[in-house]
């Protein structure tokens, strides 16, 4: 299903692309997708001194590594592009020229000193309105033609209608959000470089793509009257405007690198995956019924709706993030886990190297101890760093040392341990068959069962936090436990 839906995110490609950047582009993206729509990606590039082809490559890559195809844009092209505004400049002289043409727009000369000049007037006369005080409005196109012939420099201001009144946003999240026509300045649509402002570039290219929904940032908001004012020069159908709230850190101020890392891909590399990231963005400040937290993609994908975005402030959570993430990574089957994160991260950690070959039903056991244990991928490497130790490499925690095995009576229980582990055949290996070994132990030395298994579980995995008990032991195998007992005995008392 298509519908007329068109709706772009247009970042600035003046840095990376940081987290409420991500969660704009997820809001477009997830309501051209539930309605059916267009999603566009424009590069609003206009700013020559801060933007760069490096943000602009970041950015595309951390929209894919987030999932948020485009429908329109860089890379894939379509029927409104070009998609950077610096390749759209003769389309905002052409538009600025015919604002000019219908008496909507005018050049004005006025030098820096000259508004200065009239800024101290009308502050020291506390004259409300302190913007522009329209000095060339009423030039004759003549005079000014003139002036522009002999080369003076100028810039092009929108000539807001003088009957205009207030101006009345109708948002999507904030309700009715009305603008005091005192306020309403004649802006510069053009500077006297040639170059357009943003509030100008930004309504041509939204006028121009057929945008029906304009979804971004609430600090936005105060631009909406002056880009309302441009929509109406045009004459173009004023979009549905939804201003999406702050998102906050913490201690309740702006998210800001002073409360972590704030790019998309310091989150993928810190090992993040895409569908919790997602998930959890879309969250700050949207809801799908108060009360689900994991949603899929793909129903967010189909049930996003404007009407449940929030009007306040949102807190980043890195700790809810990561309860997320968890939750993705426990949801995972245990062989996608193994391929898709546990090998990896094996490999990373030099656990296994390019031939490693191991059976899957193997593999799948050891994913299956190892996943549940996995907030973060690089945990599985720690996780599951016993498994690939010898009797000869184990390490052994000093701690775990300390408290499970350097302890009077340890001894003797590692002794009974190995003894009752070497009666079990080394075919028949398996997890029931260790702990069913090992199950008489406490009884028959009247120890406590805790007790008993920290014993043998220091001294086979190195540490206390290892996966079940049973489990490592079998995949560790049979004899390379026996040695790791042995070896651990003279750490025993
Ligand atoms: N380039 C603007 C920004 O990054 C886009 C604002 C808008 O969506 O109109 O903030």
């Amino acid at each position: 299903m298509t519908s007329s839906v068109r709706v772009r995110f247009a970042p600035s490609p003046t840095g990376k692309l940081h987290i409420g950047g991500a969660r704009t582009a997820i809001y477009n993206w997830a309501f051209a997708r539930a309605n059916g729509g267009t999603f566009i990606l424009r590069i609003d590039d206009t700013d020559p001194t801060r933007s760069t082809d490096e943000n602009t490559q970041i950015i595309l890559r951390a929209m894919r590594w987030l999932g948020l195809d485009w429908d329109e844009g860089p890379e894939v092209g379509g029927d409104f592009g070009p998609y950077a505004q610096t390749e759209r400049l003769d389309m905002y002289k052409e538009a600025a020229q015919k604002l000019w043409d219908a008496g909507r727009a005018y050049p004005c000369f006025c030098t820096t000193e000259q508004l200065a000049a009239d800024r101290a007037a009308a502050q020291a006369r506390k004259d409300p309105f302190q913007g522009y005080q329209r000095r060339c409005r009423d030039l004759s196109r003549e005079e000014a033609q003139a002036r522009i012939d002999t080369g003076e420099p100028y810039v092009l201001r929108i000539k807001v209608p003088a009957d205009r009144g207030d101006v009345v946003i109708h948002d999507a999240v904030h309700g009715d959000v009305v603008f005091d026509a005192k306020e309403l300045d004649d802006f510069v649509i053009f500077r006297s470089d040639g170059t357009p402002t943003y509030n100008f570039a930004t309504v041509v290219d939204d006028a121009m793509m057929g945008i029906t929904h304009v979804i971004r940032g609430d600090d936005h908001l105060s631009n909406t009257p002056r880009q309302v004012m441009v929509y109406e020069a045009l004459e173009a159908p004023v979009p549905t405007f939804a201003h999406i709230s702050m998102i906050l850190g913490a201690d309740g101020k702006k998210l800001s690198k002073r409360h972590g890392a704030t790019s998309v891909e310091e989150y993928r590399d810190a090992g993040y995956l895409s569908d919790a990231f997602v998930n959890y963005l879309a969250l700050l400040g949207w809801s799908l019924d108060g009360e689900t937290t994991v949603i899929p993609r793909d129903v967010l994908a189909s049930q996003f709706s404007l009407d449940r975005i929030s009007k306040n402030p949102a807190t980043f959570d890195p700790k809810k993030l990561d309860w997320m993430n968890a939750e993705y990574i426990n949801a995972m089957s245990d062989a996608n886990f193994a391929d898709q994160i546990m090998l990896p991260q094996l490999h990373e950690a030099g656990l296994i190297d390019d031939g490693f070959e191991a059976d899957e039903a193997w593999v799948d056991a050891l994913a299956a101890i190892v996943k549940p244990r996995t907030k973060m991928p690089a945990d599985a490497a720690v996780v599951a760093a016993p498994v690939f130790a010898t009797a000869q490499t184990l390490e052994y925690d000093e701690k775990s040392v300390a408290k499970g095995l350097a302890k009077d009576g340890m001894g003797a229980v590692l002794d009974a341990a190995r003894e009752a582990l070497d009666a079990v055949a080394g075919d028949a290996w398996t997890p029931e068959a260790i702990d069913g070994a090992l199950e008489p132990l406490p009884d028959a030395l009247d120890a406590k069962k805790r007790i008993v298994f920290q014993a043998v579980r220091v001294a086979v995995c190195g540490n206390m936090v290892s996966p079940p008990l049973g489990e490592t032991m079998a995949l560790v195998g049979k004899d390379d436990c026996l040695a790791r007992i042995d070896r651990a005995r003279a750490l025993a008392l």
